[in-house]
């Protein structure tokens, strides 16, 4: 058995990043996995001493957390779990260890989101080395096994501060390892710094996206409507997401403009947030199909990729908001731009669907009315 091996379970990557290398500098081995599905498999490959469980609510909804620790504890009764969450109420409900998941559960101890360097590391130390500490408060929790929070049921705020809290968590870790470096290595300083601006950037777009949402749900959203070349706007957002040295988007067009009638700002986006999709869902250089065609008075835009593809049972939630399939969990992203991309182009009297789906890739299908 390695002494200094400590499993991570966490999807976001910026965070697992964060907390790798922290691990890393203290002296430990870490190995991080996104999937919860492979907790167990893990486990018996890298033998670890601890293992750091992301204790967030996913956006399909319930959280694994507790059935994940449950499970760990059944199969490796003296091996730390520690939750890593941003929920008080589970964090407090853990520290009790009263109701009957926490009981199950028994986390060795808990790390909360955004964290101070030296306690999150601490923490691991004294899991690592078993000095639990044990809660001297005791509080009385319902038993909420069955009544976890289904997918359709997630309040809103919640889901919103679980999303801008990864960010967060990453901005403050990175100012302070950029804190313990100034004027010793400006290198290492100058990484964490730029790291830490990539997520605020990050927390941008998201409060952007939040905000769309917000008015598109209260119908304060205005379009400014003029008639435009969908084939010029089409052309503009490839060249905004083909940049590798090799060009991968191919398009097919008809011959001349094809003049729609919407806000070209709102066409761009919705036109962004597909191809956005086709290049992050899909392996590096794989190739992505665009082609335009016009049926009496809709202008059609079809955008095909040959990437992960939506799982069959998965194909009605799509538009949900902040729904993200199982299979995209490790690449971040909000799961709110389908929706948003939806919900603009039924404003401009068009759509958008998911016109087919396999293990081989997807076809997305925007359509937004001629000018006439
Ligand atoms: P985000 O990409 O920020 O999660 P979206 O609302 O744009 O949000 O997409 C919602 C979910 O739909 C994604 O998380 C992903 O699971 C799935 N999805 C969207 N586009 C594709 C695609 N081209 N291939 C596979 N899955 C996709």
């Amino acid at each position: 058995m390695n002494a200094q091996n400590v499993l991570v379970v966490e999807d976001d990557t910026a965070l697992s990043d964060l907390v790798g290398g922290l691990l890393t500098q203290a002296g430990y081995n870490p190995v991080t996995i996104a999937d919860h599905a492979q907790i167990g498999a893990a486990l018996d490959k890298w033998q670890p001493r601890c293992v750091i469980l992301d204790g967030e609510i996913r956006s399909t909804g319930a959280s694994r957390t507790w059935e994940d620790a449950a499970a760990i504890r059944r199969a490796h009764p003296t091996l730390p779990v520690l939750m890593f969450t941003a929920d008080g109420a589970a964090l407090a409900e853990a520290n009790a260890g009263t109701s009957r998941r926490s009981r199950a559960a028994s986390f060795a101890g808990i790390v909360s989101k955004p964290f101070v360097i030296e306690e999150f590391l601490a923490t691991v130390k004294s899991a690592v080395e078993g000095n639990i500490a044990t809660a001297d408060a005791i509080t009385v929790f319902p038993d909420v096994g069955q009544l976890a929070a289904d997918w359709p049921d997630m309040d809103l705020i919640g889901m919103v501060v679980h999303e801008l809290r990864a960010p967060l968590t990453v901005i403050r870790g990175q100012a302070q390892l950029a804190r313990r470096q100034i004027g010793r290595d400006a290198a290492k300083e100058r990484t964490a710094i730029d790291t830490a601006i990539e997520q605020t950037d990050r927390m941008a777009a998201m409060l952007t996206e939040l905000l769309d949402h917000a008015r598109l749900s209260s119908n304060g959203l205005s379009l400014r409507v003029i008639a435009f070349d969908l084939v010029g706007a089409v052309v503009e957002a490839i060249a905004r997401h083909d940049y590798e040295a090799t060009p991968r988007i191919s398009l097919q067009r008809p011959p001349g403009n094809v003049r729609v009638r919407g806000d070209a700002g709102r066409v761009a986006q919705i036109l962004d947030n597909l191809l956005n999709n086709a290049v992050k869902y899909s392996g590096p250089g794989d190739p992505i199909e665009v082609s335009i065609a016009v049926e009496r008075d809709q202008a059609r835009v079809r955008i095909a990729d040959h990437g992960l593809g939506v799982p069959e049972g998965e194909r009605d939630m799509l538009f949900t908001p902040f729904y993200r399939t199982t299979r995209t969990r490790h690449v971040p992203g909000t799961g709110l731009g389908l929706h948003i991309s939806r919900r603009l182009a039924e404003r401009h009297g068009g759509g958008i669907r998911l016109e087919d789906s396999s293990n081989a890739g997807s076809v997305f299908v925007l359509t937004l009315p001629v000018a006439t």
